[in-house]
């Protein structure tokens, strides 16, 4: 058995570094990050530049509107990332959209490079040079990288082992079963008129649990087609 000896690593290009750790300083991702157990360098792209005025973009090759993030200053801070780099990602609407298991992957590796990308995006030969994998957020534009990395990065950091403060609470959320999770509530049990169903006051275990398979299972037939059509293809292969 190997004993991973450094901390999960985040190494993120961008030309906002101070939007970093912005929300992630905060709760168990912050006070994981407080710990060591997980780190995180925000690189300045900027720094990068050689000219005087400190240029990152330029007009697109056969006209249009926006500005395009320059390969070779992007090449140049990619250049100064210590090894292990672990994947190397762009955040784009373009790229595989992030989902539990990829988050599941870039976790288990030993580090992770995130490029955030500004204005019309990057020259797509840094791309190509550099083998980046692309990955989006979601069918929506954003106005920056920064916002999906730090999406990402939650979803990886409180997977990382010692984040969470009860690791079992993983092994019921939503996407783990391919389901999405049924219902919770707390006291009060009667809120205006509203009351706990009967099923989780009741101490038997095997009820609950069944009870909320079939809300899991109900949730995802009707909020998530394309969930259930997997979930059910997956249960008929095992039955
Ligand atoms: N012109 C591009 C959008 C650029 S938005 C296009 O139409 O595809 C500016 C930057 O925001 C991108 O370079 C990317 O890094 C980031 N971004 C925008 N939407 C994103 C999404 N859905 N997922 C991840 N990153 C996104």
């Amino acid at each position: 058995m190997t004993v991973q000896t450094t901390p999960w690593r985040a190494v993120v290009l961008t030309l906002f570094p101070e939007m970093f750790p912005g929300p992630l300083g905060h709760s168990l991702a912050g006070r994981a990050l407080g710990r060591g157990d997980w780190a995180l360098d925000a690189v300045n792209i900027r720094d990068f530049a050689t000219d005087k005025h400190s240029t990152v973009d330029d007009n697109p090759f056969g006209g249009g509107a926006g500005m395009v993030m320059r390969a070779d200053v992007l090449d140049r801070a990619l250049e100064t990332v210590a090894d292990p780099r672990g994947p190397v990602i762009y955040l784009s609407p373009r790229g595989a959209p992030l989902t539990q298991d990829k988050a599941k992957e870039l976790a288990a590796a030993p580090a992770v490079t995130l490029l955030c990308g500004r204005y019309e995006g990057v020259d797509h030969r840094l791309i190509e040079a550099r083998g980046l994998e692309e990955v989006s957020l979601g069918d929506f534009v954003l106005s920056g990288g920064e916002t999906a990395a730090l999406a990402l990065l939650d979803a990886c950091v409180r997977l990382l082992p010692g984040v969470l403060g009860a690791p079992e609470s993983l092994a019921e959320e939503s996407f783990e079963r391919g389901l999405l999770e049924y219902p919770h509530y707390t006291r009060p049990a009667e809120w205006q008129g509203r009351r706990v169903p009967d099923v989780l006051l009741s101490g038997n275990h095997a009820a609950i649990a069944a009870w909320r398979l079939a809300q899991a299972e109900s949730i995802t037939k009707t909020r998530r087609p394309d969930l259930w059509s997997a979930y059910n293809g997956a249960t008929a292969a095992v039955s």
